[in-house]
C-alpha cells in the first residue's frame, strides 16, 4: 500500500474532531494547489485552474467514531456513537483515544456470554451497556489519561490481504480523500476545480452544505464509498457491486431520499467509461446518502453527480476495498472534468 494511503487512513478524523486528517491533506494538496484553505466550519478546500465552469469535488474526511461521555468510579468509561455504527460490530474492538496529551488505547468491553442468563443471551447487546477499558484501576487514574468529550476512534489497522485488496479503519470515506489528492495532482483543464475535503459528514453532510454554498459550483462530483454485495449472506438483487470491477456510478441513494443523480452528468458518467474503457457499475441503493445529496439541492440546485468505491464491512472497524476501483474513479474523474469544462 502507498505510504499516502496509509497515512490517509490511519489518521483519526471523528466528526467534529478532524483537525488530525485536516492537516495531512492540506499539506497535501498544497503540493498542487496553489489556493488551500480551511474554512469556518472546518473543510479544507484547495482550488486550481480556470475557466467559465467552476466545478466541485467533494469526499468527506470524516469518520464513523465514538465520544467519552462518562467515566465510572471503576475506571471504565461510557461512550455515543458519532455516525452510524452497528452495535454488533463493536465488542472486544480496540480503540484509540484522542486524549489531550497523548492517545490512550481501549478495549470496548461486554459482560461475558458465559454469565449471561439465557433470555439475556437472545437480547440484541446494545452500546449502552458495552464500555471502554483502559486498564485503569478507578476514576481518579482515568481522569488523568482522558477526559469527557474526548474523541475515540477505532485503532488504526490499515493492510494489504491476499496482495491485492487494501483494509483499514476510515475507509468511508479516506478512499475518496486521496482520490481528490490524486485527482487534483493531474488536473489541467480549463475550469476552477475546487477540491473540498468535507467535515461531518456521518452526520448530516454538514461540511457538504456549508462548502457547496460558498463554492457555489456549476458543477459537482461527490466521491465516496458505496456498498459491496460480493460476500456470502449477501442476494445479488441486494447489491450486486464487486470489488474489483470498477469505479462504481450512483443513480439514486437512500431510495430517492439522497441524490438522485442529474441526467447530464449520469449520462457524461456512462459514455466517458465506455469511451475511454473505464471499467464502471450502476449503483442504485435503498440505504445511505453521499455528500452529493446535500450538494444537488444546495442554493437553486447544483447539477451533481457521484462515484463511489464498493467496500465491504463499512462503518465498521475495517473496511476492505480494491484499489484499482479507486484508480478507475481517479481516471473517470479526470475525464469527465474534462467534458464538464467545455459545458
Ligand atoms: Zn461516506
Amino acid at each position: 500500500m502507498n505510504d499516502l494511503l496509509r497515512t490517509i487512513i490511519n489518521a483519526a478524523g471523528v466528526p467534529g474532531y478532524e483537525n488530525e486528517i485536516a492537516k495531512i491533506l492540506y499539506d497535501e494538496l498544497k503540493k498542487t494547489c496553489r489556493e488551500v484553505s480551511i474554512d469556518t466550519f472546518g473543510n479544507v478546500i484547495a482550488r486550481k485552474g480556470k475557466g467559465k465552469n467552476k466545478i466541485m469535488l467533494a469526499a468527506h474526511m470524516d469518520e464513523v467514531g465514538f465520544v467519552v461521555k462518562h467515566i465510572s468510579k471503576e475506571g471504565f468509561l461510557s461512550f455515543i456513537k458519532v455516525g452510524g455504527i452497528d452495535d454488533r460490530v463493536l465488542p472486544a474492538q480496540r480503540v484509540v483515544i484522542k486524549a489531550k496529551k497523548k492517545d490512550i488505547l481501549g478495549i470496548i468491553g461486554t459482560k461475558p456470554p458465559h454469565l449471561l442468563k439465557d433470555e439475556e443471551r437472545k437480547q440484541l447487546l446494545k452500546y449502552e451497556d458495552m464500555f471502554i477499558d483502559i486498564g485503569c484501576k478507578n476514576k481518579e487514574e482515568a481522569e488523568k489519561a482522558v477526559s469527557i468529550g474526548d474523541a475515540v476512534l477505532f485503532e488504526p489497522n490499515a493492510g494489504v490481504l491476499n496482495g491485492k485488496l487494501y483494509y483499514g479503519k476510515a475507509i468511508d470515506d479516506r478512499v475518496g480523500c486521496f482520490a481528490l489528492i490524486e485527482i487534483m495532482k493531474k488536473l489541467s483543464v480549463d475550469a476552477e476545480v475546487y477540491a473540498v475535503a468535507t467535515v461531518q459528514e456521518e452526520v448530516g453532510l454538514k461540511g457538504a452544505r456549508t462548502s457547496s454554498y460558498k463554492i457555489n459550483p456549476d458543477f459537482a462530483i461527490a466521491i465516496d464509498t458505496t456498498i459491496a454485495g460480493d460476500t456470502p449472506s449477501i442476494r445479488e438483487r441486494e447489491s450486486c457491486l464487486k470489488l474489483g470491477s470498477g469505479v462504481a456510478i450512483t443513480i439514486i441513494e437512500a431510495s430517492g431520499r439522497g441524490l438522485i443523480v442529474n441526467e447530464r452528468i449520469r449520462n457524461l458518467f456512462v459514455e466517458t467509461a465506455k469511451k475511454n474503457r473505464i471499467p464502471y457499475q450502476m449503483d442504485v441503493i435503498d440505504g445511505g446518502m453521499t455528500d452529493g445529496a446535500m450538494i444537488y439541492m444546495n442554493r437553486e440546485g447544483i447539477p451533481t453527480g457521484v462515484l463511489s468505491i464498493p467496500t465491504r464491512y463499512i462503518h465498521s472497524a475495517t473496511g476492505v476495498f480494491n484499489i484499482q476501483d479507486v484508480e478507475c474513479a481517479i481516471t473517470l474523474a479526470l475525464e469527465s472534468l474534462e467534458m464538464m469544462a467545455k459545458w
